[in-house]
């Protein structure tokens, strides 16, 4: 046996995703791609913007000198200035371009922030449903995740957290807007957690760690806002990418930022660079992120996500399925009329792919993603109002 038995198990326990992803190829190329209406995957068909289109074509024609050599770990001063001036402003507080740290995506940024936090037996506090990859990013640094659950309209389960607290609690993960609920917590939750988790700390006399996961920040509808994420509570970092706002998940840039109201802020600046590097990233990928820094503020053209979603919203509906409308993201997580894994077989045999909601770490759901092209959530209504009406006489 080669690979470690603590590895070999994560590879088992990840095997829903895998399946699906699987099922996804074998089925495309049975019946061809054009014909398979695939919903497993968060991964966004939309172009990055103008402006990181242009940043890349002037950074090619006229590269600043030492583009491609090292840099600092934490990145690129004039991109960390930048990041801190438009978190700055998002926020409401005065960040410095020391609280930044460049990253390779969130989930480089995820684990640079929990290698730093983290010694063996803390434990995360992760929301289900979750994204699953946190199961495996906590114990990538020693760290034990513990469950909580989350409210019946996906929000913040105030009392669920507070059950789940103990004397080993250093982080509790939130993401928001979620992924898969699409739920966009609402500050006052976000208040109340704060309130528990600085109640926390003042009975364990050390930092509880708020950290937010958010790279669908800038996706919200119908005028939501993702909550404010630095106003309630000091010992926060932010993690985010540009993966899905600027399209460009598979160039693996982001970053984290700590909050500047938090304790031992210099220690963490340090902390956080220094297992930025350690991890093996050195640095975020160098010319990423000088076209990143030129296009902040900017994003793909969401029309397609919000005509997706009301498309699935309105059809789902029509058909009968029971579902919390998604405030941000690109996800949606309505209830299934039989369990879940049967389900999403039936819906399979219609040439529909979705991942169940065990996946995600509650089962009677399915995860549908609509980062794809609207006509693709048009034409695949009728096989789930059918699915719907297969499983009702099921
Ligand atoms: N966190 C959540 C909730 C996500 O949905 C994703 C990607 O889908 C990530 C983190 C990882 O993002 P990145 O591509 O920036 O590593």
């Amino acid at each position: 046996m080669t690979a470690a038995n603590s590895i070999r198990k994560a590879m088992q326990n990840a095997s829903w995703i895998r399946r699906m992803f699987e099922a996804g190829i074998a089925l495309k190329a049975e019946i061809g791609a054009e014909n398979v209406f695939d919903f497993s995957l968060g991964n966004p068909y939309l172009e990055p913007p103008e402006q990181f289109q242009q940043a890349l074509i002037d950074l090619a024609t006229n590269p600043p000198p030492g583009m491609h050599r090292y840099m600092p770990n934490a990145g690129f001063p004039s991109t960390r200035k930048a990041v801190a001036a438009a978190l700055s402003a998002q926020e409401q507080v005065d960040l410095a371009p020391e609280d930044t740290v460049i990253t390779v995506g969130a989930a480089g940024g995820l684990n640079t922030s929990l290698k730093a936090l983290l010694d063996p037996g803390d434990e995360v506090i992760v929301l289900a449903p979750f994204f699953v990859e946190y199961l495996f990013y906590v114990p990538n640094h020693g760290g034990v995740a513990k469950v909580a659950e989350t409210a019946a309209d996906f929000d913040l389960d105030i009392d669920a957290i507070a059950r789940t607290l103990s004397p080993r609690t250093k982080v509790v993960l939130i993401n928001t807007p979620n992924n898969p609920t699409g739920c966009v917590y609402s500050q006052e939750r976000m208040r109340e957690l704060a309130k528990l988790l600085g109640e926390h700390e003042r009975r364990l006399g050390r930092p509880v760690y708020l950290m937010a996961d958010t790279p669908y920040a800038q996706i919200t509808y119908d005028g939501q806002r993702n909550p404010m994420l630095f106003a309630d509570h000091p010992n926060t970092l932010l993690v985010h990418s540009h993966s899905k706002d600027l399209g460009l998940a598979g160039e693996r840039i982001g970053y984290i930022a700590i909050n500047p109201a938090a304790q031992y802020r210099l220690e963490l600046r340090n902390a956080l660079t220094f297992c930025n590097r350690i991890l093996g990233f050195v640095n975020a990928p160098a010319m990423m992120q000088l076209a990143m820094e030129r296009a902040l503020g900017a994003t793909v053209d969401m029309t397609p996500y919000i005509e997706g979603r009301r498309l699935l919203c309105e059809g789902l509906a029509a058909a009968g399925y029971e579902f919390e409308t998604p405030g941000g993201a690109f996800y949606l997580f309505p209830k299934t009329p039989i369990d879940d894994t049967e389900f999403v077989d039936i819906l399979r045999a219609q040439n529909v792919l979705v991942v169940p909601g065990r996946g995600f770490g509650r089962p009677g759901h399915i995860r549908i993603c609509y980062c794809v092209p609207p006509s693709v959530v048009e034409r695949a209504l009728p096989a789930f109002a059918e699915a719907f009406q297969a499983a009702q006489g099921a």
